[in-house]
């Protein structure tokens, strides 16, 4: 039935219709089970969404306790006790992690996904300046490499070529910075002496087409599908200055960094950064339902405040908006924070993957390795010296994560890069377990 009426994601189905799919029937704690019997390591954590684990007892229970009330209802014209609590703990939450730091964002506008957290921020955004009575801003500046999501809005943002490009004709207008990608600088510059010219190229766009510009959008810390980039440090800091000084908004995209990825709760706090719209997504309900809030400033929500004639309402909203049942989910995920101190219980698993990643830049064919937390990358490289990457039809990602998974790990590449996103909860062996068998097949592929 699979083959004959599925559409996958993000597949080509020519090649799927002719492999052997895996088909998972049930996941515990940070493994998945096939059919066959199979337990795999859930090395993605089922597309970056899993913080604590499959069938985390905590947060069954609160689904199951919600489904005995209500599934969903509107929160067009109506309310819920669920997402108005929701609401309340995003907002501290986000107060304890960058209060000291700027403007708090105080106000939640759910949706369901990444991608629509993009749109309604891009909106807000757009609509901001018009309430105000400033003309003229009708394009957002993005960096190269920027991936925001798959609708259209956030493709016109986004900077993946072999994602974006044929959509081109599509998009608005949108001024590109360069990718902080220090492993292949866009300018040729080294970091040891390159000064972050990089935020120089944003300033000199900024200095021109400020007056154009609604807001910036930028993943911070870390570019994720794009290849996983990491941005040097101080280069978000650089961001939010300039969009200080030039008088332009900040997107803070932490649908895949927020909630505890990086090592801490949101990627902003680590350069005590507050942007003016946060969007966050994916962790929101530990993995199991999706939801999505976009969060703005009182500054924001003000200026959408009028008489009904004045149709300054934000004109958005979508059928499941505020869905209990994700809420719930999220509300429970977010205890489990608490309760197991999530955030102190990484740490050490940070040390251990940073100190894997390392050690295994000895390795030939393994050009650089970077991670923001327990979000990691390794970059397969033809040929080290020369940067040469390999092709992008050798799907030399691909042939190892296959490789990986006949050993019980599942993780899933962009291009030549193995991306490494273990659940939070993993424990410490299962870590160790993963790493060493992806280590094995880079070596039994790649050096043999
Ligand atoms: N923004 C970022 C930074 C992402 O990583 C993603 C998804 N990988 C999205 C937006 C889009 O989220 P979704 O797939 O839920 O639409």
């Amino acid at each position: 039935l699979d083959r004959k009426y599925l559409w996958h994601p993000f597949t080509q189905m020519k090649e799927w219709i002719e492999e052997n799919p895996t088909i998972i029937t049930e996941g515990k704690d940070c493994f998945i089970r096939d059919i066959e019997g199979q337990w795999y390591i859930d090395g993605i954590s089922s597309m970056w969404v899993n913080i604590h684990g499959h069938r985390r007892r905590e947060i069954d229970t609160a689904i199951k306790e919600q489904l005995d009330r209500i599934a969903h209802s509107t929160l067009l014209g109506l309310a819920n006790a669920p997402s108005a609590e929701l609401a309340g703990e995003i907002v501290r939450l986000l107060e304890t992690s960058l209060s000291p730091f700027g403007q708090p964002l105080k106000k939640v506008f759910y949706s369901d996904n990444g991608s629509t957290a993009v749109e309604v921020a891009l909106k807000m955004a757009f609509q901001y300046w018009k309430h105000k009575g400033v003309e003229g801003r009708h394009a957002f500046l993005a960096f190269n490499n920027a991936y925001h999501g798959d609708t259209l809005g956030a493709v016109s943002v986004g900077g993946v070529d072999i994602f974006h490009t044929v959509f081109g004709p599509l998009l608005f207008k949108k001024f590109t910075s360069p990718s902080p990608n220090c492993y292949h600088c866009e300018l040729g510059l080294d970091r040891l002496t390159c000064n972050m010219k990089c935020l120089d190229a944003m300033e000199d766009i900024l200095k021109n087409h400020a007056q154009e510009i609604a807001a910036v959008i930028i993943e911070p810390l870390i570019q994720g599908a794009g290849g996983m980039i990491v941005a040097p440090e101080g280069f978000l800091k650089g961001v939010r200055t300039l969009c200080s000084t030039y008088d332009v908004l900040l997107i803070a995209d932490e649908v895949a960094t927020g909630f505890g990825r990086t090592g801490r709760m949101f990627a902003c706090e680590h350069e005590g950064v507050v942007p003016d719209i946060i969007c966050l997504s994916k962790g929101i309900t530990g993995g199991y339902l999706p939801l999505a809030v976009t969060v703005a400033t009182d500054e924001l929500y003000n200026a959408f405040l009028g008489d009904f004639r004045e149709l300054k309402t934000f004109f958005h909203g979508h059928s499941y908006t505020g869905n209990q049942l994700g809420c719930a989910a999220a509300l429970a995920c977010l205890k489990i924070f608490r309760d197991d101190q999530t955030l102190d219980a990484i740490q050490p698993k940070i040390v251990f993957l940073k100190s894997w990643l390392k050690d295994i830049l000895r390795l030939p064919h393994v050009g650089d390795t970077r991670h923001a937390g327990l979000m990691a990358a390794v970059e397969l490289i033809q040929d080290k010296e020369k940067k040469t990457p390999f092709p992008y039809g050798e799907k030399m990602g691909w042939k190892i994560c296959l490789d990986v998974r006949r050993k019980g790990v599942f993780i899933r590449p962009l291009g030549n890069v193995l991306v490494l996103m273990p659940p939070l909860a993993i424990s410490m062996e299962n870590l160790k377990t993963m790493l060493k068998h992806i280590e094995d097949s880079i070596l039994t592929i790649m050096h043999h």
